[in-house]
């Protein structure tokens, strides 16, 4: 039979972690701050607990995904008798520096405690593909809840400081959030012409697969290395070109804050003598002095 394991916080991602857990096999306890909630849950078989004290001790491994780690924070606290002696598996979205407070508490606790990113939406939860990444300082405890965790996702462990599965994820997103702005640009300097996005959808994907193909790699050995010269594209043609994007979008009757920062960023570069370099030296340009 398969261990028992307890979610609290059943929102969209809690609510489908609980049910892959119930999928798997595993006897799940539910515990949510709005009741109601537990409902399509206990049909699927897990044991809704009234109080989250009951539900943390029904089982030696406890996930949570709330809001923040706030919310996290204010549930565990009161709680730290129940769960002196678990496992806290925390899969809310939060910075590395929460993860490692969390961490300092659980262990003045007696409790361990392992953060988590989740790289998928909830509907992505027990598919292929998805996969969650955790850190903390007790490697053993991931390893004896490790087969458990994978009914919901891959596992990754990235290491024993509890901030890097944060920083692992916050890292990822930050790619995927610079996506999002240049996406929405694109769409918005297309559209005002009238052209349907799904007529250039196509093209906006491969341009973006191929690009990403040569710009992350590329980036990585050149930070890696430290040599930043290229004879790609370097940010003096870049920094000239940029303002045909501002005259462009202000043409169209578009609006420029996403990339009046990047027209910033890569006059500094110039200003500081990088006009040479290629894009990959931006990176280093976001250190605060
Ligand atoms: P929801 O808004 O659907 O759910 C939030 C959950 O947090 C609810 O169960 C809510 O309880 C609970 N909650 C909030 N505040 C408190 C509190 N003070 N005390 C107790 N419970 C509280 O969010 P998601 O489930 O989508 O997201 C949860 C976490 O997962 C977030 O950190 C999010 O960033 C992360 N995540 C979400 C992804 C997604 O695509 N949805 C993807 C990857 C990560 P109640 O029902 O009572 O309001």
């Amino acid at each position: 039979t398969q261990s028992p394991v307890t979610v609290l916080g059943l929102g969209l991602m809690g609510s489908a972690l609980a049910a892959a857990l119930l999928k798997a096999g595993h006897a799940t306890t539910v515990w949510n701050r709005t009741a109601a909630k537990t409902g399509p849950l206990a049909a699927q078989g897990a044991t809704p607990a009234v109080t989250a004290k009951d539900a943390i001790e029904a089982a030696p491994l406890v996930i949570v995904c709330l809001t923040t780690n706030d919310n996290v924070r204010a549930l565990l606290e009161p709680e730290a008798t129940a769960l002196k002696g678990r496992t806290v598996v925390n899969l809310t979205n939060g910075s590395p520096a929460q993860a490692r407070e969390l961490a300092d508490w659980a262990a003045a606790h007696g409790i361990t405690y392992i953060d988590g990113g989740i790289m998928a939406v909830p509907q992505m939860i027990a598919t292929p593909g998805a996969y969650i990444l955790y850190s903390g300082r007790d490697e053993a405890a991931f390893a004896t809840h490790r087969e458990t965790l994978s009914a919901l996702a891959d596992t990754k462990w990235v290491g024993t400081d509890p901030g890097l599965a944060a920083l692992y994820d916050l890292s990822l997103l930050t790619g995927m959030y610079g996506m999002v702005m240049g996406v929405s640009q694109a769409y918005a300097l297309i559209g005002s012409e009238g052209i349907p996005a799904r007529e250039f959808a196509p093209l906006l994907t491969d341009f973006i697969v191929a690009m990403t193909h040569g710009l992350v790699p590329g980036g990585a050995e050149a930070l890696d290395s430290g040599r930043h010269l290229t004879d790609v594209s370097n940010l003096a043609m870049n920094r000239q070109a940029f303002a045909n994007f501002t005259s462009a979008f202000n043409e169209q009757g578009l609006r420029t804050d996403l990339f009046d920062p990047l027209q910033d960023l890569l006059d500094r570069a110039v200003e500081q003598g990088h006009g040479a370099d290629g894009l990959s030296r931006l990176a280093l340009l976001l250190k605060k002095d």
